[in-house]
């Protein structure tokens, strides 16, 4: 190049060492970010294919940082993890998120239900069953209305560690789903002896679906076997009108993605909740 070599490596190390300072500046602030009150949450509805309403919504992450704007999770939860900082980040979501939850319902959207998500460890976190039954009485949501989403690769190491823990958590009165199904190692009929309700169809099968034909395998597995197993299956990262309809063809009970919406801010949810109502 016309730079010569010397000056390409000063090139990378410079962008090295922003990289370093990001991350260092991103860990100090999110220390924080709580009491900075500079985290917030998005919600994205949930499509019930059969009743054709909306189920609930997904609450999704983000940062407002004061120098760096819009931090999404991707970036920010491994962080999070890594300096234990999830866990009173966690508590917070899922605060925040069920309270959220009781205003919608002061407005017309009952019954609505609340899926947040639990990261690996704060589902390993000592005393989580005793802190979320704090928050469910504390906000008075119906534990019913409430499904914490583990990661497949969570639940299947461990196995009667994993499935105590989530009997315990079953005891509270919240549902459980997997997220990102598909992705890990296990196999469906493993998934008979965890007390999970839901299970979360990967986006990169439903992305792919109709132009692979062994993704669209997958998918059809999954949903069958998910319901000979008395599991709901949710599809993730909808994005076509086509899609959509080659998941109702397959019998498959929600459905979650732009095509339906984007993660939206709270005020805007129970409008097109509504709309789907009429
Ligand atoms: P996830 O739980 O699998 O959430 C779905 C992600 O897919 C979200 O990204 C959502 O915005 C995105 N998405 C939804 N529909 C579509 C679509 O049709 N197309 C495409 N391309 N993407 C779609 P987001 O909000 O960036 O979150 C990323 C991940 O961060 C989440 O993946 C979840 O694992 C984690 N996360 C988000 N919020 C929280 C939280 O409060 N706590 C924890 N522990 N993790 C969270
Ligand atoms: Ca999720
Ligand atoms: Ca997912
Ligand atoms: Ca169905």
């Amino acid at each position: 190049s016309k730079l010569g070599g010397g000056n390409d490596f000063q090139l990378f190390s410079s962008e090295m060492k922003e990289e370093i300072q990001r991350r260092v500046q991103l860990e100090l602030g999110l220390r924080r970010a709580l009491e900075r009150e500079e985290l917030f949450l998005l919600y994205q509805p949930l499509l019930d294919l059969d009743a054709g309403r909306i189920q609930g919504h997904e609450a999704l992450m983000r940062w407002n940082h004061p120098e760096l704007g819009i931090i999404v999770p991707a970036e920010f939860i491994p962080i999070a993890e890594e300096t234990g900082l999830i866990v009173p980040i966690g508590q917070w979501a899922l605060r925040e998120a069920c309270l959220q939850n009781r205003r919608w319902e002061a407005e017309g959207g009952q019954g609505l239900g609340i899926s947040v998500n639990l990261s690996a460890r704060q589902f390993q976190q000592r005393g989580l069953v005793e802190d979320i039954r704090g928050i469910l009485e504390e906000t008075g949501i119906d534990p019913g209305l409430v499904t914490l989403e583990i990661t497949e690769n969570l639940a299947m190491n461990k196995e009667e560690y994993m499935i105590s823990r989530l009997r315990a958590l079953r005891e509270t009165g919240v549902r459980m789903a997997i997220d990102d199904f598909g992705t890990g190692y296990s196999s469906l009929m493993y998934l008979k002896k965890f007390p999970v309700q839901i299970l979360k169809i990967d986006r990169s099968f439903v992305s792919d679906m109709l132009r692979d034909e062994d993704d669209a395998e997958i998918v059809r597995t999954i949903i069958a076997m998910a319901h000979q197993l008395k599991l709901r299956v949710t599809a993730e990262g909808v994005e076509t009108e086509g899609q959509l309809q080659y998941l109702r063809g397959l019998g498959c009970d929600m459905v979650q993605g732009y095509y339906i919406s984007r993660p939206l801010p709270a005020e805007q949810c129970i409008r097109l909740v509504k709309q789907y109502d009429e």
